[in-house]
């Protein structure tokens, strides 16, 4: 179909992006030749997933419309709340702009789905999330002969912010450091909402529970009857900045998919760091594959335990350290040709059958050096197998 003989399109629709494609530069990738065959390729055949329609996935979608994709789909697992600004700007913004842009609330996964993304990404809050989309990815890697087929690969441009704060990075399944290979960049999630409330407001419920639940009862303004201006400068204050962070981070992730997907320039390499603290500071770095990681690196993992240790210590291990941060795993082995479910949480009568064992030894289990355990978790969608190391 002619571009520019699409009903959707006025004359000289897409100039400031054809700029980009259809002219070289001084900072264009070396490889690059500059084409008029480019824009088709953004308006009609480049897909995008994107994930996490909230305040950033939104800000997302809007940059990729504007700039030429209309393949681009979104997966987000929250409902529309009346109360939430963010996904109500879908409505008004978003459509218009890009016919084929799906509702958030139409939710798929992607081993279900025929589709093939050239290019995700993720604007989510969650960790875990994130670690399984890249998990996944991981796993539709295809290898020849032990190397790697590069058309398997699936870029994915991740951003993620928290108040002021905010980071954006280009993940290459098997090539560049992925998710867990920086996972110590993450520290544990603090389940304390109080401390979140009284340290890093950001969303306008935090600001109302901040003056609410510590300002107002220290303060007592207007005798303890309102506590309305209070709120809203908290609110005037924090919440402009918030806007900025995912503003900024879309931006840089925008212009990630908009590179990746023309070859019109060389990506960000790999790892942006954005914070409006205290002033505005930025810098990139290259953050770098780590040789055992769990979720990239195809090398078992050793579990070093000895044999009087119990399951429970192993269980807290897969947990607690930093580079593994497991949420519930389940631990299954093979034993004289058996597979047998050491510990399994997530489903009640398993849990209760199995919760004794937590308290029995490595060696009560019959479990001997160098026997394999293989544990999956939430965090990513294939099972990480693990190597028994027995320490005397
Ligand atoms: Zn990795």
């Amino acid at each position: 179909m002619a571009v520019d003989g699409d009903s959707r399109d006025w004359d000289g629709r897409w100039n400031h992006v054809k700029k980009f494609l259809e002219r070289p530069g001084p900072f264009t990738h070396p490889d690059f030749e500059p084409s008029i065959e480019s824009l088709g390729f953004l308006l009609e055949t480049c897909k995008i997933l994107v994930i996490g329609a909230g305040g950033l996935g939104c800000e997302l979608l809007q940059n990729l419309a504007l700039s030429g994709f209309r393949h681009i789909h979104v997966v987000d697992m929250d409902t529309i709340d009346i109360s939430n600004l963010n996904r109500q700007f879908l409505f008004r913004f978003g459509l218009p702009f890009s016919p084929l842009l799906l509702c958030p609330l139409i939710f798929y996964f992607m081993m279900d789905s025929n589709l093939k993304f050239h290019i995700i990404v993720c604007g989510l809050d969650s960790i875990i999330a994130r670690r399984w989309m890249n998990g996944m990815l991981i796993s539709l890697l295809s290898y020849e002969d032990g190397v790697l087929d590069p058309s398997s690969i699936i870029p994915l441009i991740d951003g993620g912010t928290e108040g002021f704060k905010g980071n954006a990075r280009v993940i290459l399944p098997d090539m560049t450091a992925c998710i867990d290979c920086t996972l110590e960049l993450y520290p544990p999630q603090i389940h304390f909402p109080m401390c979140t409330i009284a340290s890093m407001p950001r969303l306008p419920e935090h600001c109302v529970e901040y003056v609410r639940m510590l300002q107002w009862p220290k303060d007592e303004p207007f005798g303890g009857t309102t506590m309305n201006n209070t709120t809203l400068c908290v609110v005037k204050r924090i919440i402009p900045a918030v806007a900025s962070t995912n503003a900024v981070i879309a931006a840089a992730c925008s212009t990630e998919v908009f590179k990746m997907a023309s070859s019109t320039y060389i990506p960000l390499n790999n790892y942006l760091v954005f914070n409006i603290v205290d002033g505005l500071y930025t810098y990139t770095f290259e953050a770098e594959r780590k040789e055992n990681c769990s979720a990239c690196s195809q090398v078992p993992q050793d579990l070093q335990f000895p044999p009087s240790a119990k399951l429970q210590e192993v269980l807290e291990y897969l947990t607690e350290n930093a580079s593994l941060q497991m949420k519930s795993p389940a631990i299954t082995a093979t034993l004289e040709g058996k597979n047998k479910t050491l510990y399994l949480q997530t489903i009640a009568s398993i849990e209760e059958r199995t919760r004794p064992n937590l308290c029995k030894t490595l060696k009560e289990l019959v479990l001997s050096d160098g026997q394999e355990l293989a544990v999956a978790d939430v965090t990513t969608p294939q099972t990480v197998l693990f190597k028994l190391k027995l320490t005397f």
